[in-house]
């Protein structure tokens, strides 16, 4: 039951880690969050103080519920002081190896009514959960970037996944004022099997000379009312995300049509990965994103 559910702890303290601690705090849990890097996690209580005062002063939070959350965030450097949650979510890098392993260190400490979830954009929630000591404990919780803001939280059931977790989670979903929508467990899911492939469809383009960085953003945001353009998006998300995303599309339907583009590879083998290390599709690090071709 949701209700049951006081402590989540998050593992990956990234661009949604961070997101995803702001919204729970906001609805009044309490969230220990871990991370691999200690920098990373040395950061993460100023970025999210920060965007919490940001909400509060777009009027989207109020300032009392505001204060209270950044209090109810706590950093922990061992992943072991994660073990007194009742639910935990993973949020670190689009790596299956780095999962597993993640789950693999967690499972010790954890009690046995403790859910696990996974906010893979990607990867097969049936491999993962195999690999864990409670596969119907398990199941994915996909939140959209920015967390905070995006509405749509994308369940997805295991082939193991109980149906009390499923009601667990969709519960939580509604307490923390957001929509879900279930999925079943098959590469990408839903949202990220259909946006995907049309972001690479943008790299391609740009690859090709179709356009320039500009030219391709502005038809797509202009000509096809999106609120981003697909290479701004591409930034946005992170150029390495999105490659992992096409990698798993790609190995697990077997199907040429989602080849990640080879320019995007590029990009990612040159650690230009986007707006979380201001080089990707643009240069952010002056005061106007700037096209890098
Ligand atoms: P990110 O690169 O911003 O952050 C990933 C974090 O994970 C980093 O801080 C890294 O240090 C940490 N990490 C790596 N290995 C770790 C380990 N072993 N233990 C603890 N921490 C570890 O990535 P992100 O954009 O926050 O994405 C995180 C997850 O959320 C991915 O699975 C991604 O597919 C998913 N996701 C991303 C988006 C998006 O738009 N970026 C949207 C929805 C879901």
């Amino acid at each position: 039951m949701s209700d049951d559910i006081k402590l989540i702890g998050i593992v990956g303290a990234g661009q949604m880690g961070l997101g995803i601690a702001q919204v729970l705090a906001t609805s009044g849990f309490n969230v220990l969050i871990n991370d691999r890097d200690q920098i990373t996690l040395n950061n993460a209580s100023n970025i999210i103080k920060d965007n919490i005062n940001k909400a509060i002063n777009r009027g989207r939070l109020e300032k009392d519920i505001g204060s209270y959350s950044i209090d109810r965030i706590k950093t922990k450097n061992n992943i072991a002081q994660l073990g007194g949650c009742d639910l935990i979510i993973e949020a670190a890098t689009e790596n299956e190896k780095i999962k597993h392993e993640i789950f693999q260190k967690l499972v010790p400490h954890l009690q046995p009514h403790t859910i696990l979830t996974s906010n893979t954009s990607s990867i097969s929630i049936t491999r993962l959960a195999a690999r864990t000591d409670r596969p119907e404990k398990f199941m994915g919780c996909h939140f959209m970037k920015p967390a905070p803001v995006m509405q749509l939280v994308e369940l997805v059931r295991g082939i193991a996944t109980s149906e009390e977790t499923i009601d667990c989670l969709k519960g939580l979903v509604k307490k923390i004022g957001k929509i879900s929508t279930n999925s079943e467990d098959f590469p990408a899911f839903i949202v990220n099997r259909i946006l995907m492939p049309m972001i690479n469809e943008g790299i391609y383009a740009l690859y090709e000379g179709v356009g320039t960085v500009e030219s391709i953003d502005n038809s797509m945001r202009l000509g096809a009312n999106h609120p981003m353009g697909p290479l701004e998006l591409a930034d946005f998300i992170g150029l390495d995300t999105c490659l992992a995303i096409m990698n798993t599309l790609h190995d697990g339907l077997a199907d040429t049509k989602y080849r990640p583009c080879p320019l995007l590879v590029k990009y990612v083998e040159a650690d230009w990965l986007g707006r979380k290390n201001k080089i990707g599709f643009y240069n952010y690090k002056g005061e106007k994103p700037v096209p890098t071709r």
